[in-house]
Protein backbone atom coordinates (compact mmCIF):
# COMPACT_ATOMS: atom_id res chain seq x y z
CA UNK A 1 0.00 0.00 0.00
CA UNK A 2 1.34 3.38 -1.09
CA UNK A 3 2.51 5.56 2.10
CA UNK A 4 3.89 9.10 2.23
CA UNK A 5 7.18 8.58 0.46
CA UNK A 6 5.37 6.73 -2.57
CA UNK A 7 3.04 9.45 -3.06
CA UNK A 8 5.50 12.31 -3.45
CA UNK A 9 7.75 10.15 -5.70
CA UNK A 10 4.00 10.04 -7.57
CA UNK A 11 3.62 14.08 -7.41
CA UNK A 12 7.44 14.48 -8.72
CA UNK A 13 6.82 12.53 -11.36
CA UNK A 14 3.60 13.95 -12.02
CA UNK A 15 5.04 17.55 -11.76
CA UNK A 16 7.57 16.84 -14.44
CA UNK A 17 5.06 14.82 -17.05
CA UNK A 18 2.59 17.78 -16.78
CA UNK A 19 5.54 20.72 -17.29
CA UNK A 20 5.48 22.85 -20.47
CA UNK A 21 2.36 19.97 -21.58
CA UNK A 22 -1.34 21.35 -21.80
CA UNK A 23 -4.04 19.38 -20.50
CA UNK A 24 -6.00 18.97 -24.28
CA UNK A 25 -8.56 16.59 -23.42
CA UNK A 26 -9.35 14.78 -20.35
CA UNK A 27 -11.35 11.39 -19.81
CA UNK A 28 -12.57 8.74 -17.33
CA UNK A 29 -14.59 5.86 -16.89
CA UNK A 30 -17.57 5.63 -14.60
CA UNK A 31 -15.96 3.42 -11.86
CA UNK A 32 -16.46 3.53 -7.79
CA UNK A 33 -13.13 5.59 -7.64
CA UNK A 34 -15.52 8.33 -8.20
CA UNK A 35 -17.25 7.53 -5.09
CA UNK A 36 -20.16 9.44 -5.51
CA UNK A 37 -18.45 12.35 -6.71
CA UNK A 38 -19.52 13.58 -10.05
CA UNK A 39 -16.95 11.97 -12.51
CA UNK A 40 -17.97 13.41 -15.04
CA UNK A 41 -16.43 16.91 -13.94
CA UNK A 42 -13.31 15.01 -14.38
CA UNK A 43 -13.58 15.60 -18.32
CA UNK A 44 -13.33 19.26 -17.35
CA UNK A 45 -9.60 19.09 -16.27
CA UNK A 46 -7.96 20.86 -18.91
CA UNK A 47 -4.89 23.20 -19.87
CA UNK A 48 -1.47 23.50 -17.42
CA UNK A 49 -1.37 22.24 -14.35
CA UNK A 50 -0.32 25.34 -12.16
CA UNK A 51 0.22 23.49 -8.78
CA UNK A 52 0.32 19.88 -7.44
CA UNK A 53 0.57 19.67 -3.68
CA UNK A 54 0.75 16.63 -1.86
CA UNK A 55 -0.72 16.36 1.79
CA UNK A 56 -0.33 13.15 3.56
CA UNK A 57 -1.14 10.27 1.16
CA UNK A 58 -3.27 13.03 -0.93
CA UNK A 59 -2.34 14.55 -4.40
CA UNK A 60 -3.88 17.89 -4.66
CA UNK A 61 -4.21 18.97 -8.29
CA UNK A 62 -4.73 22.82 -9.66
CA UNK A 63 -5.47 23.22 -13.24
CA UNK A 64 -6.85 26.68 -15.02
CA UNK A 65 -9.90 28.20 -14.55
CA UNK A 66 -9.92 26.47 -10.81
CA UNK A 67 -10.51 23.73 -11.83
CA UNK A 68 -9.14 21.29 -8.71
CA UNK A 69 -8.69 16.88 -8.21
CA UNK A 70 -7.89 15.90 -5.17
CA UNK A 71 -6.89 11.89 -5.68
CA UNK A 72 -5.70 9.51 -2.99
CA UNK A 73 -4.03 5.87 -4.86
CA UNK A 74 -5.60 3.74 -2.21
CA UNK A 75 -3.83 0.20 -2.40
CA UNK A 76 -3.21 -0.62 -5.86
CA UNK A 77 -3.50 3.01 -7.63
CA UNK A 78 -0.86 5.08 -9.79
CA UNK A 79 -0.36 7.21 -12.35
CA UNK A 80 1.68 5.63 -15.60
CA UNK A 81 2.70 8.03 -18.49
CA UNK A 82 2.56 6.49 -21.90
CA UNK A 83 2.81 7.38 -25.94
CA UNK A 84 -0.77 7.70 -27.28
CA UNK A 85 -2.70 4.47 -28.44
CA UNK A 86 -0.85 2.53 -25.77
CA UNK A 87 -3.58 0.71 -23.61
CA UNK A 88 -2.82 0.91 -19.97
CA UNK A 89 -4.13 -2.52 -17.84
CA UNK A 90 -7.00 -1.39 -15.34
CA UNK A 91 -6.68 2.69 -16.81
CA UNK A 92 -9.68 4.49 -14.98
CA UNK A 93 -8.87 8.39 -15.78
CA UNK A 94 -6.88 9.63 -18.38
CA UNK A 95 -4.73 13.20 -19.07
CA UNK A 96 -4.11 13.78 -22.67
CA UNK A 97 -0.93 15.97 -23.74
CA UNK A 98 -0.81 18.04 -25.87
CA UNK A 99 2.33 16.31 -26.92
CA UNK A 100 0.24 12.68 -27.18
CA UNK A 101 1.06 11.33 -24.28
CA UNK A 102 -0.96 10.25 -22.10
CA UNK A 103 -0.70 9.89 -18.30
CA UNK A 104 -3.69 7.38 -16.64
CA UNK A 105 -5.19 6.69 -13.65
CA UNK A 106 -4.44 2.94 -12.94
CA UNK A 107 -5.78 1.46 -10.06
CA UNK A 108 -6.34 -2.85 -10.16
CA UNK A 109 -8.96 -3.15 -6.75
CA UNK A 110 -10.60 0.49 -7.34
CA UNK A 111 -9.56 1.64 -3.56
CA UNK A 112 -7.90 4.52 -5.27
CA UNK A 113 -9.91 8.06 -4.77
CA UNK A 114 -10.60 10.94 -7.21
CA UNK A 115 -12.72 13.58 -6.27
CA UNK A 116 -13.31 16.54 -9.18
CA UNK A 117 -14.28 19.76 -7.61
CA UNK A 118 -13.33 23.42 -7.47
CA UNK A 119 -9.34 24.35 -7.23
CA UNK A 120 -10.26 26.79 -4.15
CA UNK A 121 -12.11 24.02 -2.31
CA UNK A 122 -9.35 21.54 -2.47
CA UNK A 123 -8.21 22.04 0.98
CA UNK A 124 -11.80 22.90 2.44
CA UNK A 125 -12.63 18.80 0.98
CA UNK A 126 -13.22 16.95 4.25
CA UNK A 127 -10.74 14.05 4.01
CA UNK A 128 -8.11 17.07 3.31
CA UNK A 129 -9.47 19.24 6.45
CA UNK A 130 -8.98 15.78 8.29
CA UNK A 131 -5.43 15.12 8.31
CA UNK A 132 -2.84 16.02 11.12
CA UNK A 133 0.85 17.69 10.28
CA UNK A 134 2.46 16.04 7.19
CA UNK A 135 6.15 15.41 8.18
CA UNK A 136 7.47 16.76 5.08
CA UNK A 137 5.00 19.50 4.12
CA UNK A 138 4.54 20.73 7.64
CA UNK A 139 7.96 19.60 9.32
CA UNK A 140 8.58 17.84 12.24
CA UNK A 141 10.13 18.75 15.74
CA UNK A 142 9.99 16.39 18.63
CA UNK A 143 7.88 19.12 20.32
CA UNK A 144 5.78 19.25 17.09
CA UNK A 145 5.40 15.02 17.21
CA UNK A 146 4.96 14.97 20.80
CA UNK A 147 1.71 17.56 20.80
CA UNK A 148 0.36 15.54 17.77
CA UNK A 149 0.91 11.86 19.38
CA UNK A 150 1.70 12.25 22.83
CA UNK A 151 -2.15 12.22 23.90
CA UNK A 152 -3.21 9.44 22.20
CA UNK A 153 -4.38 6.19 24.44
CA UNK A 154 -3.73 4.04 21.59
CA UNK A 155 -0.24 1.95 21.61
CA UNK A 156 2.27 4.34 19.72
CA UNK A 157 2.41 2.36 16.76
CA UNK A 158 -1.21 2.58 15.85
CA UNK A 159 -0.84 6.28 16.60
CA UNK A 160 1.90 6.66 14.33
CA UNK A 161 -0.51 5.27 11.74
CA UNK A 162 -3.71 7.85 12.60
CA UNK A 163 -3.64 10.23 9.57
CA UNK A 164 -5.58 12.39 11.98
CA UNK A 165 -2.36 12.76 14.08
CA UNK A 166 0.59 12.45 11.12
CA UNK A 167 -0.69 12.75 7.82
CA UNK A 168 1.18 9.91 5.46
CA UNK A 169 3.19 7.24 7.84
CA UNK A 170 1.59 3.71 7.51
CA UNK A 171 2.51 0.27 8.50
CA UNK A 172 5.97 0.21 6.65
CA UNK A 173 6.82 3.42 7.56
CA UNK A 174 5.64 3.65 11.58
CA UNK A 175 7.48 0.20 12.00
CA UNK A 176 11.04 1.84 10.69
CA UNK A 177 10.73 4.38 12.22
CA UNK A 178 10.23 2.63 15.49
CA UNK A 179 12.85 0.20 14.88
CA UNK A 180 15.11 3.23 14.02
CA UNK A 181 14.33 5.33 17.22
CA UNK A 182 14.71 1.74 19.70
CA UNK A 183 11.11 2.29 20.76
CA UNK A 184 8.45 -0.52 21.27
CA UNK A 185 5.62 -0.77 19.08
CA UNK A 186 3.16 -0.61 21.95
CA UNK A 187 4.42 2.09 24.15
CA UNK A 188 1.79 4.29 25.43
CA UNK A 189 2.84 7.44 23.84
CA UNK A 190 2.28 9.04 27.01
CA UNK A 191 5.11 6.96 28.54
CA UNK A 192 7.99 8.78 26.61
CA UNK A 193 10.11 10.77 27.42
CA UNK A 194 11.94 14.26 25.96
CA UNK A 195 14.82 12.14 24.29
CA UNK A 196 12.67 9.69 22.96
CA UNK A 197 10.59 11.93 21.29
CA UNK A 198 13.70 13.41 20.03
CA UNK A 199 15.01 9.33 19.17
CA UNK A 200 11.60 9.54 16.90
CA UNK A 201 11.16 12.95 15.27
CA UNK A 202 14.82 12.36 13.78
CA UNK A 203 13.83 8.52 13.06
CA UNK A 204 10.23 9.26 11.23
CA UNK A 205 12.53 11.52 9.10
CA UNK A 206 15.54 9.04 8.40
CA UNK A 207 12.47 6.66 7.69
CA UNK A 208 10.52 9.16 5.16
CA UNK A 209 14.24 10.15 3.29
CA UNK A 210 14.52 5.73 2.86
CA UNK A 211 11.43 5.10 1.59
CA UNK A 212 12.05 8.47 -1.20
CA UNK A 213 15.71 6.78 -2.06
CA UNK A 214 13.82 3.53 -2.04
CA UNK A 215 11.02 4.90 -4.53
CA UNK A 216 12.58 6.46 -6.75
CA UNK A 217 11.94 5.87 -10.38
CA UNK A 218 9.31 6.34 -13.37
CA UNK A 219 6.68 2.98 -12.09
CA UNK A 220 6.48 2.50 -8.17
CA UNK A 221 7.41 -0.07 -6.81
CA UNK A 222 5.23 -1.85 -4.13
CA UNK A 223 6.68 -4.08 -1.78
CA UNK A 224 5.59 -7.78 -2.66
CA UNK A 225 5.66 -10.95 -1.28
CA UNK A 226 9.63 -12.51 -3.00
CA UNK A 227 10.89 -8.63 -3.85
CA UNK A 228 13.67 -6.89 -2.79
CA UNK A 229 13.33 -5.92 0.83
CA UNK A 230 15.08 -3.05 1.40
CA UNK A 231 13.79 -1.88 4.29
CA UNK A 232 15.54 -2.36 8.36
CA UNK A 233 12.66 -4.21 10.58
CA UNK A 234 9.55 -4.47 8.00
CA UNK A 235 9.22 -8.05 6.68
CA UNK A 236 11.77 -9.69 8.74
CA UNK A 237 9.94 -11.77 11.21
CA UNK A 238 12.11 -14.38 11.89
CA UNK A 239 15.22 -13.13 10.57
CA UNK A 240 18.12 -11.93 13.06
CA UNK A 241 18.47 -7.90 13.60
CA UNK A 242 20.76 -6.53 11.75
CA UNK A 243 21.80 -4.40 14.77
CA UNK A 244 21.83 -7.34 17.92
CA UNK A 245 21.73 -10.75 15.86
CA UNK A 246 17.97 -11.09 18.15
CA UNK A 247 15.44 -12.53 16.32
CA UNK A 248 12.85 -10.24 14.78
CA UNK A 249 9.27 -10.72 16.47
CA UNK A 250 6.23 -9.64 15.05
CA UNK A 251 2.67 -8.97 16.37
CA UNK A 252 -0.84 -7.88 15.36
CA UNK A 253 -1.93 -4.01 16.62
CA UNK A 254 -5.10 -2.73 15.05
CA UNK A 255 -5.54 -5.54 12.64
CA UNK A 256 -1.73 -5.17 11.36
CA UNK A 257 0.75 -6.83 11.46
CA UNK A 258 4.19 -4.90 13.10
CA UNK A 259 7.63 -6.23 12.95
CA UNK A 260 10.11 -4.89 15.79
CA UNK A 261 13.21 -6.24 17.78
CA UNK A 262 12.59 -7.20 21.12
CA UNK A 263 16.23 -6.38 22.47
CA UNK A 264 16.84 -3.54 20.58
CA UNK A 265 12.95 -1.98 20.86
CA UNK A 266 12.26 -2.91 24.93
CA UNK A 267 8.92 -2.36 25.93
CA UNK A 268 9.67 0.45 28.66
CA UNK A 269 11.69 3.24 28.59
CA UNK A 270 14.02 1.95 31.44
CA UNK A 271 15.31 -0.17 29.44
CA UNK A 272 13.79 -3.39 30.84
CA UNK A 273 11.66 -5.63 28.36
CA UNK A 274 8.67 -6.97 30.06
CA UNK A 275 7.47 -9.62 27.83
ZN1 LIG B 1 17.98 -5.70 17.71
Amino acid sequence: MPELPEVEIARRNLVRWFKGHRVVESEADDTRVFRGARWKDFNALRGRLLSLERRGKYLLFTFEADRGLLAHLGMTGRFVRRPPGETVLYSRARFHLGSGEVIHFADARLLGRMEPCSASGLSELAPVKALGRDPLVDGLSPTELQEAVGDSRQALKVALMDQGRIAGLGNIHAAEALYRARLHPARAPGSLTPAEWKRLATAVHAALEFGLEEQRGEEPRYLKEGAHNGFLIYGRAGEACARCGTTVESLSQGGRTTHFCPACQPSHPDGKTRR
